[in-house]
């Protein structure tokens, strides 16, 4: 977006106005749904081109980087298809330049005050079940000074909070440095002047670099927040997953993380459904759910992807089956999120202000992340506040996956 913008043109992120004349759809291949969701995305604009209210549709992204061809057959009308790494050749198409200059620089499509933090790009792990290093290649990190060159940037543009991701951001650093350099990175984020808050998500268990957790527990403006996905609670599933740990010592890492950074939220994603996954082990998960009280949770069902090394296993567990466990994990998770939530009601906790909701602002403390985690909901009627500022909240009411609160007078 940046490119385009410098090269002239006006670009918006999901726009709704009608005079756009050049659509780019950015595709997801992760999962079937993901799938599903980019392919109907790219069928609505290829019937809007064939009905006049568009130009001209490009597609790129992980789908096409992984089904061009048999997409280009399929679906005729898309003016082109470019794969992950083909920038460039999309700009070209454009009759724009590629700057390398602008290497890093971004149009944020998220609320100002916040954004995401790509530190490294694919992945070198062997997990069965995954077709992400197929579509983004292996681990590659992005230096440390262009980081915080970066981050310095975003902080003039008024960004308060950072967001890691990579697709594993605990091997941050082996490749280019030859040493995880997860903890070095946070030091020199963290010393960015104007960023508040930094957060961590997809964090791999396995080689976890706890030296990563010291900086957090003596950084104030890193969140005691952890998004580390383990996806089974069963070793036997876990080594055909093939994620190099078992349940024990994964159960021990919980353990020491929450030791290292007392009060520290951490979210998990698990799979459901995936190939000989028994009773047992559904009943394993979530005698394991329930002792581990994590903060937040999600699960995916299991989708069978081509090329993956699951994908030679039998997809046995039917999709009802699949979807019945995943909602029965969450129903536990649930309550367990309820219990959590109610020992909030009566403390104050520090809250940025993501946007105006009807008649509430909607906020959200350290330990959420956007769109996955709890929100605190505030009136709008008796308090005022802006959108992108820190407020003191208290409290007042939880449900399992938002909190209720008014503002600290004084604050
Ligand atoms: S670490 Fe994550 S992105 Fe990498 S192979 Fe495993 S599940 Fe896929």
């Amino acid at each position: 977006m940046a490119q385009l913008d410098a090269n002239g043109m006006e670009v918006e992120h999901e726009s709704d106005s009608k005079d756009h004349s050049i659509v780019i759809i950015n595709t997801c291949g992760f999962i079937d749904n993901a799938k599903q969701e980019s392919i109907d995305t790219i069928l609505q604009f290829a019937e809007a081109k064939k009905n006049g209210l568009v130009d001209k549709v490009l597609v790129t992204g992980c789908l096409s980087q992984r089904y061009a061809s048999e997409l280009k057959d399929d679906i005729p009308n898309i003016d082109a298809w470019f794969g992950t790494r083909e920038l460039p050749r999309l700009l070209k198409t454009l009759k724009a330049d590629y700057k390398h200059e602008l290497l890093g620089e971004r149009l944020l499509t998220t609320p100002n005050h916040f954004a995401y933090f790509k530190i490294a790009e694919g992945c070198d792990r062997p997990c069965s079940f995954c077709a992400i290093p197929l579509m983004r290649g292996k681990h590659v990190s992005t230096p440390m000074e262009q980081l915080v060159e970066n981050a310095k940037s975003l902080a003039a543009q008024g960004v308060k909070e950072l967001i890691l991701i990579a697709q594993d951001l605990t091997y941050y650093g082996l490749d280019i440095y030859k040493k995880r350099k997860l903890a070095e990175l946070l030091e020199k984020l963290s010393a960015v002047d104007g960023i508040d808050w930094i957060r961590l998500h997809y964090a791999f268990p396995t080689g976890f670099p706890m030296e990563a957790l010291d900086v957090m527990r003596e950084k104030d403006n890193i969140c005691n927040y952890l998004d580390i996905p383990l996806q089974h609670a069963s070793s036997r599933m876990l080594k055909s997953m093939r994620r190099g740990i078992t349940r024990e010592k994964t159960t021990q890492l919980i353990k020491d993380i929450r030791e290292r950074v007392p009060g520290i939220a951490i979210r998990t994603t698990l799979i459901s459904g995936y190939p000989g996954e028994t009773e047992e082990d559904q009943a394993e998960m979530l005698e394991w759910v329930e002792e581990m009280r994590f903060d937040r949770l999600g699960v995916f069902t299991y989708s069978h992807e081509e090329n993956t090394h699951a994908f030679k296993l039998e997809d046995d567990v039917p999709d009802e089956l699949k979807q019945a466990r995943a909602e029965e994990i969450m129903e536990l998770q649930q309550s367990i999120s309820q219990e959590l939530n109610e020992k909030k009601v009566g403390r104050a906790y520090k809250v940025l202000i993501d946007r105006v909701e009807g008649d509430n602002f909607v906020g959200r403390t350290e330990f959420d992340s956007p769109e996955v985690d709890n929100e605190v909901i505030i009136s709008a009627k008796e308090d005022y506040l802006r959108i992108g500022d820190f407020a003191k909240v208290k409290i007042e009411k939880a449900d399992a996956f938002d909190l209720y609160g008014s503002l600290v007078q004084g604050t």
